[in-house]
């Protein structure tokens, strides 16, 4: 498989700041690119969180508009599943025009995680806020730093709805429109909760 890496580019990955002498600027006049993020909070004033994450994100030198989901809420999924003592999450999706490569969008995304207080303490522990990207234009990528499209995407309904709310014909790359995965996805829901209703 390719691992395409779409615009490495100038950023500070560990303020994710652009820095200011980049090695290797962004080639000039990139086209914008429709990319797709995805938002969880369930530490603190989750609401508030996202619009202030919202605005950041469209505050970016780089990003010429943003398009934000209605907020949906889900329970907390851990490393051994679904755990509804956890607080529960508030989640969206937001469709990014913008001219950063996949890199520096993820950089940027970054910095606004650790500006909001994101701790870095257990794979899919609590979190204050959570900033994937979910699709990148149509770019396929299996780098760990930046798996593209987003590895889970597919099988979440918290973000498969969103976003479905903003483009009705979404799709995931190599995985299929994002109507039809939710679909099954809620296909496979009801086959359980009917298992576990039966004697
Ligand atoms: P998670 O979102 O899986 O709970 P983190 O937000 O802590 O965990 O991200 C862990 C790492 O996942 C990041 O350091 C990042 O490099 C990597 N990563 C790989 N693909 C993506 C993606 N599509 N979006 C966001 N992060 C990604
Ligand atoms: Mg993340």
């Amino acid at each position: 498989m390719t691992a395409r890496r779409p615009g490495v580019g100038p950023v500070d990955r560990t303020s994710g700041a652009r820095a200011h002498a980049p090695a290797e600027p962004a080639p000039a006049g990139r086209a914008a690119v429709a990319a797709v993020v995805a938002f969880g909070a369930n530490l603190g004033d989750r609401y508030a969180t996202l619009t202030a994450a919202a605005r950041e994100i469209a505050a970016l030198d780089g990003v010429h508009g943003i398009r934000m989901s209605t907020p949906v809420e889900s329970v907390a999924i851990t490393l051994s599943g679904p755990d509804p003592t956890k607080p529960g999450y508030v989640n969206a999706v937001a469709v990014v025009t913008t001219t950063l490569g996949a890199d520096e969008l993820l950089a940027a995304l970054q910095g606004i995680e650790n500006a909001h207080g994101r701790v870095r303490e257990e794979r899919w522990g609590d979190r204050t806020l959570d900033l994937d990207v979910i699709a990148y234009g149509g770019a396929v990528s299996d780098d760990p730093l930046l798996t593209l499209p987003h590895p889970r995407a597919h099988e979440r309904d918290f973000v498969l709805g969103p976003w479905l709310e903003l483009d009705p014909d979404a799709a995931v790359p190599g995985r299929g429109r994002a109507d039809e995965l939710l679909a099954a996805l809620r296909a496979a829901q009801d086959a359980r909760g009917a298992g576990e209703g039966a004697p």
